[in-house]
């Protein structure tokens, strides 16, 4: 299980969106930042960032979590 915190792509938000591997954590986030954020669609050059803040999620090793 992969996560993404809404809250490491710069949004003021404590949403966090979960899927079984990174593309899937992608397509949630977009859809989450669609639907909460009214963001239709995260621009090419932010994909790549958004990426490298996919971690693993609460089933993984705790201590990624980075409280
Ligand atoms: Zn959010």
């Amino acid at each position: 299980m992969r996560e993404l915190r809404c809250r490491d792509l710069r949004f003021d938000c404590d949403g966090v969106v979960r899927a079984n591997g990174e593309e899937g954590v992608l397509q949630r986030a977009a859809e989450h930042a669609r639907d909460v954020h009214h963001v239709e669609q995260f621009p090419p050059e932010q994909v790549h960032e958004i990426r490298a803040q996919v971690r693993d999620g609460a089933d993984g090793n705790p201590a990624a979590r980075g409280a």
